[in-house]
Order: C-alpha cells, then sequence, then structure tokens
C-alpha cells in the first residue's frame, strides 16, 4: 500500500484501523471500544481492554528468545559493557517490582527517578510498568531546584537513584542533590532506593535510604506475576524538555502507548526480533523512552543502552558500537552529529555500518548541510523524525515499512498515519495553501500513544495545546511549517523564534540554516533582537569547526562578513545578521535544544528566565562575554 492511502485510511475509519494495529500486542481482555472522544479533546483509545507494557516487551518473548540478548549495557565512562537476556531481564525486573511491591508501591503510585544510564534504571521502569505503578524519570544530574519541583508535581511514594552519573569522563555525584531537591520539596517520599556504582561516596539517611544491591540479593528468584491495567491506566509522566519555558508534565497511558510504539517499530523504523537497536539518547527524554526502553524490545529487538558521549574515546565510537552490535536501526539527535562534525569525517568510515539500515534523527531541525555531511560520510540513508515529548512517537518522517518514500534532505517528510496534521494561519486560523507558512497543527482526537493530559493539570492541556488557534480546537504544536507541491513538509522553527525584521516576518531557521551552509560553520543560533529602527534584527551566535584559523580580531571580522554575505545571496539584504558573534558553545538545553529564549534575553538585556534544564551555563557566559566585546 502507498503511505498516503495508508494515511487516508488511519483518518476516514479511525476505529478499523488502530483495531488492526492492535493486534500487535497481546491484550489479556479485549476492548471493548477502539475509540471514545466524548469528551473532546480528551482522547480514549482501546476502553475497557487489559494489557501490560512489561509483559509485551519482555515476558511476551521468553517463549522463542529467552536466551537472545534484550538489554546491551555499555559505559565508556566506565569500561563496564554486559549484556542481558531476555530471560535475565525478566528476572532482573522482577526482583527489582519485588523490592517496590516490599516497600508498599502499589498501583498507581508513583516512583521517580533520578537515574545514569545503567541498566537497573531500565529495570525500574519496568519494574513499575509491570505492578501498574507510574514512572517519572528525571534527567539524572539535574539540579536540587528542577528536581524538588519534579518531586513536588509527582509526589512520589519512592525515588530511585544512583551514587553518581558520569560525563566525559567526570563523575557527577547525585546523592547530594538529591538529598537536596528531597529537603526542599514539600511532599517527601517514603523511601528512596539507592543503587550505589561505587563512584562517589554516600550519605545514607536511616531509615528512608535503602540498599538495591542488598534487596535485589534477597529478591533475586523473586516471581512477580503482571498486574494487568486497563488501557487507559496512567503509564507514566515526563516533563518536556523546557526550550520554550516552563516544562509541561506529559502524561500518558498503557494500551495506545503500546499500540503506538509497536505500529511504530513495525511502519518507521522497521526492526524484526533478533535484531539490534542503538539510540544514543538519555532515559530522561522521551526518545530514551519510547525508543531506548519500550519500543526496541516491544518489537523482540534489543536494545542498547549507551553511557557515554559520541566523541570518547574517540569520535568513532557510535560507529564502533554499530559494528561490534550489528545494529540495524539507530536513532541519534542532530545535536550530536554536529558535535562530530566538529571531528575528522574519517571517523564515519572507520567502521563497518553496512548492517545500518537507517539512521533517524530527531529532536531539532536537522538542517540540510549536516544532513549531507552526515548522509555522505556515512553511506547508510539518513530519517528526519519530527515529534514532541507530547506525540511520543513521530509526528512527520517516512514509513519505509509501508512505501519507500524517498527522503527529501531538510524535511521530515510527511504525516504519518493517525496524525490529520494541517498548516493553519497564524490569525485566521484557516488552511495555507502549499509553500505557504503555518503552524503544524493536528485535528483531534490525537492517535494512541499521545499524551492524556498534562499531569495534575486538565485545564492546563486544553488551555496550553488547543485554545491557540482561534476558533478551533486543534492541537498546536507552536512549530512553523510549510508542505512543498509533492506533499513534504519542512519544519521552519518555533512559532515564537520568529522575528519581525522591518515588516518582514523571518524563521530564525532559515537563517541559521544559511548560515551553517558557511564551510567554517559547525552550528549556529538567530535570534531576532529588539531594534528601534527596524523592529527586530537577526543576531547570530556561531560555533567554528575549527576557530582556530580565526584567532586574530582581523580574521574574525573578515569571517563575519563572509558569513553575512552567503545569508545576503541565499535570502537577501534583509535576513542579514546584525551581528555574527563567535562561541565556542551554545546554551543549549541538557537534551541539546538550543535555548534562543536565553539568547535573545542577554542581547535585550533582559533575565534569561526558566534555565533549570540548561546544560552548561558557562555557554551564556560567552554569550554575555560576546555581547560586551
Ligand atoms: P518545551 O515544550 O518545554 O519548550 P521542547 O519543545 O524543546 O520543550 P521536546 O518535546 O523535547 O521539548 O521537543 C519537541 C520540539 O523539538 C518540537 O516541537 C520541535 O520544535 C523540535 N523538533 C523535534 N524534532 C524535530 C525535527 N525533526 N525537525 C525540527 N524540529 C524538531
Ligand atoms: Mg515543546
Amino acid at each position: 500500500m502507498d503511505l498516503q492511502s495508508f494515511h487516508r485510511e488511519s483518518i476516514e475509519d479511525r476505529e478499523g484501523f488502530w483495531a488492526e494495529q492492535a493486534n500487535l500486542i497481546h491484550w489479556h481482555k479485549p476492548f471493548e471500544r477502539v475509540l471514545d472522544y466524548s469528551n473532546p479533546p480528551f482522547t480514549r483509545w482501546f476502553v475497557g481492554g487489559e494489557t501490560n507494557l512489561c509483559y509485551n516487551a519482555i515476558d511476551r518473548h521468553l517463549a522463542s528468545q529467552a536466551d537472545k540478548p534484550a538489554l546491551i549495557y555499555v559505559s565508556t565512562e566506565t569500561g563496564e559493557e554486559r549484556t542481558y537476556s531476555f530471560a535475565q531481564l525478566h528476572q532482573e525486573v522482577m526482583s527489582m517490582a519485588a523490592i517496590m511491591l516490599e516497600q508498599g508501591v502499589g498501583r498507581g503510585d508513583r516512583v521517580l527517578l533520578y537515574m545514569p544510564m545503567i541498566p537497573e534504571a531500565v529495570f525500574a521502569m519496568y519494574a513499575c510498568a509491570r505492578i501498574g505503578a507510574i514512572h517519572s524519570v528525571v534527567f539524572g544530574g539535574f539540579a536540587s531546584h528542577s528536581l524538588a519541583s519534579r518531586i513536588d508535581d509527582a509526589t512520589p511514594r519512592m525515588i530511585v537513584s544512583a551514587d553518581a552519573g558520569s560525563r566525559a569522563g567526570k563523575v557527577v555525584p547525585y546523592k547530594h542533590l538529591l538529598d537536596e531537591a528531597i529537603e526542599l520539596a514539600g511532599n517527601k517520599p517514603q523511601k528512596v532506593l539507592m543503587v550505589d556504582r561505587g563512584l562517589a561516596p554516600m550519605r545514607r539517611i536511616h531509615g528512608r535510604d535503602l540498599d538495591y544491591a542488598q534487596l535485589r540479593d534477597r529478591h533475586r528468584q523473586a516471581q512477580v506475576p503482571v498486574t494487568w491495567l486497563e488501557s487507559n491506566e496512567i503509564s507514566y509522566t515526563l516533563y518536556t524538555s523546557g526550550t520554550t519555558g516552563k516544562p509541561k508534565g506529559v502524561q500518558r497511558d498503557v494500551g495506545g502507548y503500546a499500540v503506538a510504539l509497536a505500529a511504530s517499530m513495525k511502519h518507521i523504523y522497521c526492526g524484526n526480533p533478533g535484531e539490534t537497536y542503538f539510540s544514543s539518547s538519555d532515559i530522561g527524554w522521551v526518545v530514551g523512552h519510547s525508543y531506548i526502553v519500550y519500543g526496541p524490545l516491544l518489537a523482540g529487538m534489543a536494545t542498547i543502552v549507551y553511557e557515554g558521549t559520541p566523541v570518547r574515546p574517540d569520535a568513532g565510537i557510535l560507529w564502533k558500537l554499530v559494528e561490534q552490535y550489528k545494529v540495524t536501526v539507530m536513532f541519534s539527535a542532530p545535536t550530536a552529529i554536529r558535535v562530530l562534525k566538529k571531528q575528522d569525517p574519517a571517523y564515519l568510515s572507520a567502521h563497518d555500518t553496512s548492517s545500518l539500515r537507517a539512521l533517524f534523527l530527531a529532536g531539532e531541525p536537522l538542517d540540510e548541510p549536516t544532513a549531507r555531511w552526515i548522509s555522505e560520510g556515512l553511506g547508510r540513508p539518513i530519517i528526519d523524525n519530527y515529534w514532541q515529548t507530547e506525540t511520543g512517537w513521530p509526528i512527520l518522517t517516512v514509513a519505509h515499512g509501508v512505501e519507500k518514500t524517498p527522503t527529501r534532505l531538510g524535511s521530515p517528510g510527511m504525516p504519518m498515519y493517525g496524525y490529520d496534521v494541517r498548516l493553519l494561519h497564524e490569525q485566521t486560523g484557516e488552511e495555507v495553501g502549499a509553500n505557504e507558512k503555518g503552524v503544524v497543527a493536528i485535528v483531534p482526537p490525537l492517535p494512541p500513544g499521545c499524551m492524556q493530559t498534562v499531569w495534575g493539570d486538565d485545564k492546563r492541556f486544553v488551555d496550553t495545546y488547543f485554545s491557540s488557534i482561534p476558533g478551533r480546537m486543534v492541537y498546536s504544536t507552536f512549530d512553523w511549517g510549510v508542505r512543498d507541491d509533492d506533499g513534504y513538509y519542512f519544519i521552519l522553527g518555533r512559532t515564537d523564534d520568529v522575528i519581525n525584521v522591518a515588516g518582514h516576518r523571518l524563521g530564525t531557521r532559515e537563517i541559521e540554516e544559511s548560515i551553517s551552509s558557511h564551510a567554517a560553520v559547525a552550528e549556529c543560533a538567530v535570534v531576532g533582537v529588539a531594534d528601534q529602527l527596524k523592529g527586530q534584527v537577526a543576531v547570530a551566535f556561531a560555533v567554528l569547526k575549527d576557530p582556530a584559523p580565526y584567532e586574530a580580531s582581523q580574521t574574525r571580522l573578515a569571517l563575519e562578513g563572509e558569513v553575512m554575505k552567503v545569508v545576503d545571496q541565499q535570502l537577501g539584504a534583509i535576513a542579514r545578521p546584525a551581528r555574527v558573534h563567535f562561541v565556542t558553545l551554545l546554551p543549549k538545553t541538557r537534551s541539546g535544544k538550543v535555548l534562543r529564549r536565553a539568547i535573545q534575553a542577554l542581547c535585550e538585556r533582559r533575565d534569561p528566565g526558566d534555565l533549570t534544564t540548561i546544560e552548561d551555563p558557562s555557554a551564556l557566559e560567552q554569550v554575555r562575554a560576546a555581547l560586551a566585546g
């Protein structure tokens, strides 16, 4: 079938379409209704059906592949490398579940995870899924006040954590941050389960802190049956990246999510049982939830849990893992690829990556120069994925399991089945035509897998996502997009990343793309800065592939002029940035997204606002220094 017909069917006959996809997972009790949309925009999928994510991802495969690898753990930080078969993973999850049950964690209780990329994090997520507890993973290493606000929001019965993470060879102790956060939080968890990796000393709080190794020993043989959950019970909550402001607590169901992931593994990622999937993301993000932890195992694949950076011990490490584990499907982020772009391209061909069917990239616009660089260097197909924490799986991409649609550089592709995507005029709410810019919106009901609501705040769900387009209850992504004559979409940036220069509306993304096409530039960020004459002007911050030749202020100035000329030629003088500053680091969220709003605030001498999710605050200092200099 062609993708277009497949998509049409999914919208015209939602219930028929998703009833069929639902066969991809095991139902303990069949559902009574495929879809309940009686209370818009709230959507309930597979009503009355009973299933379990852990059962579908692990238990279900025991009969056919108990001894096949399920979880491959690689840490280039500590030098550990271990493989768990499905049977071993099954036992570890049951042991972890037994520990939780013994401590009084039950169905519907929250368990907050503040964990590095270690197998125990995955055990804990699956243990929650097994017993019907709701996990809330907070990115490991977040500062204590960010963690405290999430503890207050989730009110967990238990927290699972570790003594430390490690990043780029440096130990990042967690325990004192956790203790501080619990101190700050209004709602204190009764139990804290600590995994001791032996990386950093820990102060233990008597009666509250538990030792995982000790308890695991006691529950080594534990048998914990699956708790069957109604499809619409809550599987987890997870915060958005906080790129545009205060993070939103996304809440997800059980059955819809399982079906959506299983379907995406078949139609989009094309992974088969017995193969290996490698996502270089982190369990703290949605990609980690959907495509490290749940998706690959639902499809019977092994998943690689990787603790490390893309450049240690050298810039070939990701491809070395592909070769070693014969990875067939890989998932990474443009930000990781831009990091590699600053390294020797020879690393891309130093390993045999021929097992790789495709490399999927998501999380940020994949600019054309970066897409070309990686696809030529690696010689493997690159597939851009556009989606959000809120949706849990791709909105726009290509589905090679349905049809081998060609990809187009710079475009994430086309609407996926289940998503009734429209491009709408921001003010009138009318649909725009081909090649016209509009807000990427989705006509509800949202497909399975998407968020149910904002955790604990239905009103915020409706107000935030369904109230921004005048006169229509549609879901707004808050991203700009355009569709070409052939139906390919292009994402032009976030709706708040548009600048207005002397009456012309420009997407900062377009200017960034243009600047990135200069051979010396590795990556850049463009923001609109208030200007008395023009309303706003574009100001650029660029990171160079190799700053050494441009140390002298003379050559820097010349380079700035060259970059401006590139923009002039490609987009016109109106888009030319007023300044191009050179920095060695851009302010990014821990998930690798550029914090344009913070840069813009600094340019306008305003307070940069909520920075809880920033990766490296020194990047802001560089912006400040560049502006002052
Ligand atoms: P917050 O909503 O808290 O500000 P966030 O939007 O950065 O944070 P995520 O849900 O992690 O949090 O990111 C989703 C956003 O990332 C999308 O709305 C889009 O702006 C961007 N994005 C993701 N994938 C792509 C892609 N393939 N191309 C372009 N943009 C992308
Ligand atoms: Mg967002």
